[in-house]
């Protein structure tokens, strides 16, 4: 199974490389000194990540010719606007047609939007989102694995069922071994093409251990790593950097500062948001967001949540929703309803209609039985799919009865390769990405062989 369709480089400038996907251009930033025009290869958030060999490039495109316009014109069909708006509020109308002409959304217009109930409004406002989504990024879906490495944390986070607040939960923590292991496994057998390792806040393993980790993977496969510790550090940022660590996922919850103190005792908002903006300085991609619907956030606050993203330059953004937990201090809180959820992402693509990846959370998944489905036509176009060892999973426990808990990775890559075929979506991650322009710190990536 593979996530990604291998390009043919086209042309190198510095350190960009522009790559042909089937006719479609795209850039991609480069790290390969030896890399030449003609060469074939993988490309994910933006980063050339992989060399491969002319055989297995044509092989492997052979099989994606025939899919890939097929998809292409399923997706189109699917995202055609029907700009009667007959019956539709005129205020509306002029917020999407602005939109759509290119216009950027306001704060004032994106609260309006967040506030609309009528489903026919809903309907033009997800449609809007897809349409745009389909303009700009076509039927490209990023797919990528998360590895919950270990559920220790030091943190009291109000919302958080791994917090210190949840005493009877059983903790563990993957060995070193077993990290590199999975992790090498989710590539090479499963086809993952970028892989985030997670964990609470865990002083359990020090930024050497998970530097070692990082390097024995990127050793072994040249998967695109994401880094999801928490708040470790500049120098800690600094040295998986090194290490070959090229993406931070690290939500900054909620960009109310009063707020965040309020669900994080002893942490400020601040200090959270110093961490992704170094991150981003030193080269890393982001993936950034909050939560949607904790107690006392407003619909103001959520649309400044949005807009905090896109000037952090989230390469993805995640906005979930809030699940309460019963071993929590927020255990009696309200749940957010789909809808809610689906104006957010809809509302981030009309914010971020060109570039983002919008992800759709396991933890809508978990509240809409649709979520996936109704989320990449409402504007998103990424999914991640848990590849944490089975007697791991369902201790990684931030809300209950998470989906997926109990699905084999097998499973869940053909839960989402048919829905994406269904929809007319690819599973790749083309190379369009926020990270262009930025000078890369200068690690070479390499092009390691890929082990199993
Ligand atoms: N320690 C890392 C950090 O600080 O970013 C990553 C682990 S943390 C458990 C991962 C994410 O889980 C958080 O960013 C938070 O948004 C989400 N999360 C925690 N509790 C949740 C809940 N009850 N409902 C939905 N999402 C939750």
């Amino acid at each position: 199974m593979c996530y990604a369709i291998p390009g043919r480089i086209k042309a190198i400038t510095g350190k960009i490389a522009f790559v042909d996907y089937f006719g479609e251009e795209r850039k991609a930033l480069n790290e390969m000194e030896e890399l030449r025009k003609g060469d074939f290869v993988y490309a994910q958030g933006g980063y050339i990540i992989e060399r491969i060999p002319l055989a297995e490039a044509e092989e492997i495109l052979s099989v994606w010719k025939e899919t890939f316009f097929e998809l292409q014109e399923a997706d189109l069909r699917l995202s055609r606007l029907d700009l009667e708006k007959a019956g539709i509020d005129r205020k509306l109308g002029f917020i999407l047609d602005g939109t759509i002409a290119g216009r950027p959304l306001s704060e004032t217009h994106a609260v309006y939007l967040l506030g609309r109930t009528d489903p026919r409004e809903l309907d033009l406002i997800f449609k809007s989102a897809n349409f745009l989504r389909q303009k700009h990024l076509k039927n490209a879906c990023c797919v990528h694995g998360i590895l919950e490495i270990s559920n220790a944390c030091s943190q009291p986070c109000l919302y958080c069922g791994i917090s210190t607040h949840h005493r009877t939960l059983k903790r563990y923590r993957m060995t070193p071994d077993e990290i590199v292991e999975n992790a090498c496994l989710a590539v090479a057998r499963h086809g993952f093409k970028a892989l985030v390792l997670q964990s609470g806040e865990d002083a359990g393993y020090s930024i050497g251990e998970l530097a070692s980790v990082v390097r024995r993977i990127k050793a072994k496969t040249p998967a695109l790593i994401f880094i999801s510790f928490g708040e470790i550090g500049f120098h800690g940022l600094e040295q998986l950097y090194e290490a070959g660590a090229r993406g931070l996922l690290m939500r900054f919850e909620t960009s109310n500062p009063a707020l965040y103190s309020n669900l994080h005792p002893g942490s400020d908002l601040e200090t959270r948001l110093s961490h992704l903006r170094e991150a981003y300085k030193l080269g890393y991609l982001l993936i950034t967001g909050g939560l949607v619907g904790v107690p006392g956030q407003t619909r103001e606050d959520l649309v400044r949540d949005l807009f905090l993203a896109k000037e952090l330059h989230a390469e993805m953004m995640s906005f979930g929703p809030f699940l309460p937990h019963p071993n929590t201090p927020l255990k009696d809180s309200g749940v957010p309803e789909e809808n809610d959820i689906l104006k957010v992402l809809a509302v981030t693509r009309l914010l971020e209609p060109t570039e983002a990846r919008i992800l759709i959370t396991t933890a809508f998944e978990t509240l809409s039985e649709n979520a996936r489905r109704k989320g990449l036509l409402a504007g998103a176009n990424s999914v991640m799919l848990n590849v944490t060892p089975a007697q791991y999973r369902r201790q990684y426990e931030i809300y209950p009865n998470r989906a997926y808990g109990d699905d084999g990775i097998e499973k869940q890559i053909e839960d989402v390769v048919n829905l994406l075929a269904s929809l007319g979506r690819a599973p790749t991650d083309l190379g369009i990405s926020r990270a262009q322009g930025r000078q890369p710190r200068g690690f070479a990536l390499g092009t390691p062989e890929l082990t199993g």
